[in-house]
């Protein structure tokens, strides 16, 4: 449903598609079958709660089985709706495809604000959830596995997984039912910080590109770039860290739902995160200058804009004053298709989410193949690379003693080289892998064709040309 001229959240990725097969050879039958959702499943369900019953209303949206099992979070906020259920389940498929991790698209949400229940009370809805799921088959290892979204976490992970268990006792898979888990109940090291690890990348991988940098008037490196951050949830949270911490940009606004915070020297993130989780509001933190209108900081100058709190955020209605030349989608769906025009008219330059947050699924597939494979990362190899590596070591100062060469490792190379890879270091390569991949197959696109116009067009044909295959291949 459109609102005020603005197209719903659906029909927004609809356009987007649709912007990217008009420039591809598909015939109209398959892109109709590629384009539409396959079926969403409404749970309307009853939770005895303060002594009174509570009904919810819950979706699973599956937009597309041409590969199974389907994945996508399962989200909880007030604002959840099957439009918005099928939109993120459409977006799912497109960024599977395009980061080549085995899966359909799918996603599911509660219409529940989490703020107003207790820790009890969550599990108690959350479990419920998760049996009329579960009893469709829609929460399955084989079938549909969901994840973390906004309002969801390790702790509704958990408490979905040991309610698969129960409901399926003898199933050996059954940890890879949902991924996003806690580590002591099946998950993968690397998981929280994923998607925010892969916003990290991806910008990296940009920077490495010359000629897309100067499209959005870029030079150098991350290193010093000014930095506005929308939303300090997990998303938002790990990106401003590592962008921050390790790569050297200056983090010089954080906005959140009561206002933002603007600091042109460059905020504290773990400061302004701990001042949030206490008191729930950024408003107070000594860190930055606070402004109650938050949205407004959306438009301050800047050299990298992430929004990473929910969609929309970005509209006709601010757009033109959007002054970032580069917008990286940590959310998904933040920018609608009509502020979407707008920006590509002005030159700014954006990572599209089905590509820049998809580092969430990428390590959720990692945790999947964990749980299948039942046997951490790293568990057979590490102490036989180490123990090749000290081999080495020890013949390069064999013969240096013998030939007196005086050579001598410095150990700080020593101790990096002979560190073998855990979980950790085996998840971030993976990672970063598949994100450089996927980014120099979208740059190939952009700029290799006259007609592709835009990163997001580039990365929407990626996708859909890798669906429209696997449909072909099974004869459609
Ligand atoms: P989260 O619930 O951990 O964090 C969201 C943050 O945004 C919260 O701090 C919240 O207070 C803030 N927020 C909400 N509305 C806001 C508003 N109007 N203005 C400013 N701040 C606001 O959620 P998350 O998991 O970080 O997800 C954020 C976005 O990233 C969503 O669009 C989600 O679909 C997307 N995403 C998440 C993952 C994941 O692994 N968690 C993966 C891919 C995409």
């Amino acid at each position: 449903m459109a609102v005020n001229g603005e197209p719903s959240f659906r029909q927004s990725v609809d356009l987007m598609f649709n912007r990217a097969v008009a420039v591809m050879d598909l015939s109209p039958g398959l892109e109709e079958k590629i384009r539409v959702c396959n079926s969403t499943y409404t749970v309307r369900f009853g939770v005895r709660l303060r002594g009174a019953i509570q009904t919810f209303t819950g979706y699973r949206s599956v937009h597309s089985e041409h590969m199974e099992p389907v994945k996508g979070g399962i989200r909880f906020a007030t604002s959840v709706n099957q439009d918005e259920v099928e939109a993120l389940a459409a977006l799912m498929t497109y960024k599977c495809a395009l980061v080549e991790t085995p899966f359909g698209g799918s996603k599911g949400g509660l219409c529940i604000d989490p703020r107003q229940y207790d820790e009890h009370e969550m599990e108690l809805i959350t479990r419920r959830f998760a049996y009329e799921l579960i009893k469709r088959d829609l929460i399955n290892p084989a079938q549909n596995v969901p994840a973390p979204d906004m309002g969801t976490g390790e702790r509704e992970m958990a408490w979905i997984v040991d309610q698969y268990k129960r409901m399926n006792t003898t199933d050996i898979n059954g940890a890879a039912c949902v991924t996003g888990k806690p580590l002591n109940a099946g998950g993968i090291s690397g998981r929280v910080e994923a998607t925010g690890r892969g916003i990290q990348y991806a910008l990296r991988e940009f920077f490495r590109h010359p000629q897309d940098m100067a499209k959005a008037g870029l030079t150098g490196k991350l290193d010093g770039k000014r930095v506005i951050v929308q939303g300090l949830g997990n998303v938002g949270y790990h990106a401003a860290m590592f962008l921050g911490g390790e790569d050297g940009a200056r983090i010089i606004g954080i906005i959140e739902r009561d206002g933002g915070l603007y600091n042109p020297e460059g905020l504290n993130v773990q400061a302004v995160r701990d001042w949030l989780a206490e008191k729930g509001g950024v408003e107070g933190c000594p860190e930055g200058t606070f402004v109650k209108d938050g949205a407004k900081l959306l438009e301050e100058e800047c050299e990298i804009l992430v929004p990473a709190a929910m969609e929309g955020v970005i509209n006709m209605s601010n757009a033109a004053n959007i002054k970032a030349p580069l917008i990286i989608e940590a959310a998904n769906g933040p920018i609608t298709a009509g502020a979407d025009e707008i920006l590509r008219m002005r030159g700014t330059v954006i990572i599209p989410d089905l590509f820049a947050n998809a580092g969430g699924v990428t390590v959720s597939y990692f945790e999947w193949v964990k749980n299948l494979s039942h046997i951490r990362f790293g568990r057979m190899q590490r102490r036989q690379e180490e123990a090749r590596h000290q081999l080495l070591i020890d013949e390069l100062e064999r013969l240096s003693a013998d030939k007196g060469l005086g050579w001598t490792l410095s150990p700080g190379f020593k101790q990096q080289y002979l560190q073998g890879a855990g979980e950790l270091e085996l998840v971030r390569s993976g990672l970063d892998d598949t994100m450089r991949g996927a980014y120099q197959s979208i740059s190939q696109m952009w700029n290799g064709r006259q007609d592709v116009t835009d990163l997001r067009m580039a990365a929407y044909i990626v996708a859909i040309d890798r669906v429209a295959k696997s449909y072909r291949s099974k004869g459609l």
